[in-house]
């Protein structure tokens, strides 16, 4: 090296030049060595990133988990699975992106699919926006690509709801263009190769990582044999499944161990780093499982704002007591019998978190003559079997959704002859249910 550096420079030339760099403009004898050591860590960095692509490529092809989505480089597929992927482990997107492809084979079937029957697929998978964007682009698909899904990134990127992640991995898995796909897991893996410190939780920090590698995979692709596709995925397969992200990570069975900054500083546990999240705001709220002998209520949310036009059993702001619920049922003109607590529940959302109490109450009757029919208002009256096989119910009312499955006939014959105030029971479980969505 004509620096008269060490090849062994540490990395820490790389980030002292990042942080002071700008800051010796006027230094022209410090800012040509800094130039200088910054010319020397792109040459070690593009000779790391080399190996690392090549080790992972090698490392897929030998140990590629067998996936369903896997079996062809289908776009489509490549694109549901992908979906799916951001929001639960493969282990649990396998049997939802079955159900899926089933339902809806193609792109087209896709764009045409009700709304009411595509939020019902993807029931239990949470983000609901997210299967809505999904048909938005296979219809922008149709009208605009004649039904064949675009393979390039930029142009994947013009469709409703196709960020960076999910166009790189298109475009490298079925188009086999040099583009990565960066998301957590791989920001995790990629931080500890280099023992980087940028913060993974900043969009900065994941712009230039995807930058990197673009540079990188896009010099190394060109003149090897080996997939883009194959690099991405054993990224996600090696975050996934040895570069884990809580304890310690399995670095005995990496391809890239002998080499890995983060494992040869033994640092693999400290990093990524992740500034602190600002807490999530809390909502205590109440909610009233409304039954007659085989009928419940629940209604529809809004179009707009946190999950949209998804059906929900009713609920109110506050901890509210049974004198209070008995009195939002007994103002729509029903007839309590018994109110009992059930489960309480916590259902955690990117910014708000969901203390749930709730209430089963048996009513005599949703149609009793002369009462006003609580159709009038927001509820629907669904079978109990039906919520199960039309409504599309949101995890965060997972666990009262269970419970009104598991539920039988009318309480004991003492709440089912009462026709005048209604029993009170407190059978108040532990908390059960937490999730996130
Ligand atoms: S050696 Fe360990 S820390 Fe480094 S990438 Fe592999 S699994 Fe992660």
């Amino acid at each position: 090296m004509g620096s008269g550096v060490s090849h062994q420079a540490p990395r820490r030339i790389f980030y002292y030049y990042r942080k002071n760099g700008r800051k010796c403009k006027n230094n022209i004898d410090f800012a040509s060595k800094i130039n200088i050591l910054k010319d020397m860590e792109k040459k070690i960095c593009t000779e790391d990133h080399n190996r690392i692509i090549r080790d992972i490529c090698a490392w897929y092809r030998e140990n590629k988990r067998d996936l369903p989505w896997r079996q062809s480089r289908d776009p489509y597929r490549v694109w549901v699975s992908e979906i799916m992927l951001q929001q639960t482990r493969v282990e649990a997107v396998i049997p939802y992106y079955r159900r899926f492809l089933e339902a809806l084979p193609e792109v087209k079937a896709l764009a045409e699919c009700p709304e009411e029957k595509l939020l019902k697929l993807w029931e239990g998978l949470g983000y609901y926006s997210r299967v809505r964007n999904m048909q938005k682009a296979a219809r922008e698909v149709m009208e605009n690509h004649g039904g064949r899904i675009p393979l390039e990134r930029e142009a994947l990127l013009m469709l409703s709801g196709i960020g960076s992640y999910t166009a790189g991995a298109i475009a490298s898995i079925a188009g086999g263009e040099a583009v990565p796909a960066v998301d957590g897991n791989v920001l995790r893996v990629y931080s500890r190769l280099f023992a980087d410190e940028r913060d993974v939780r900043k969009e900065k920090t994941k712009k230039a990582v995807t930058e990197e590698l673009t540079l990188a995979m896009k010099a190394f692709f060109s003149g090897t044999d080996d997939l883009p596709g194959e690099f991405n995925q054993g990224l996600m397969d090696l975050g996934a499944g040895v570069c884990l992200p809580n304890g310690q990570p399995l670095c005995e069975a990496c391809p890239c161990r002998l080499y890995c900054r983060a494992h040869e500083d033994g640092c693999e546990t400290s990093l990524p780093v992740r500034a602190p999240q600002k807490a999530r705001r809390i909502e205590d709220r109440t909610v009233l499982l409304i039954t007659d002998t085989d009928k419940v209520a629940i209604r529809k949310r809004p179009a707009t704002g946190l999950l949209a036009g998804l059906y929900e059993f009713p609920n109110y702001p506050g901890n509210l007591t049974d004198e209070e619920s008995l009195a939002i049922v007994e103002a729509r003109g029903l007839v309590p019998l018994h109110i009992q607590r059930i489960e309480n529940a916590k259902h955690i959302f990117s910014h708000i978190e969901w203390h749930m109490q709730a209430y089963e109450v048996r009513i005599a009757s949703f149609d009793r003559e002369g009462r006003e029919k609580p159709e009038a208002e927001d509820w629907i009256l669904a079978g109990r079997q039906e919520i199960q096989a039309r409504y599309a119910i949101p995890s965060a009312f997972g666990v009262y959704a269970e419970h009104v499955r598991l539920m039988r006939g009318p309480f004991g014959d003492s709440a089912g002859q009462t026709d005048g105030e209604a029993v009170v029971s407190t059978g108040n479980k532990a908390l059960t249910g937490v999730s996130d969505e």
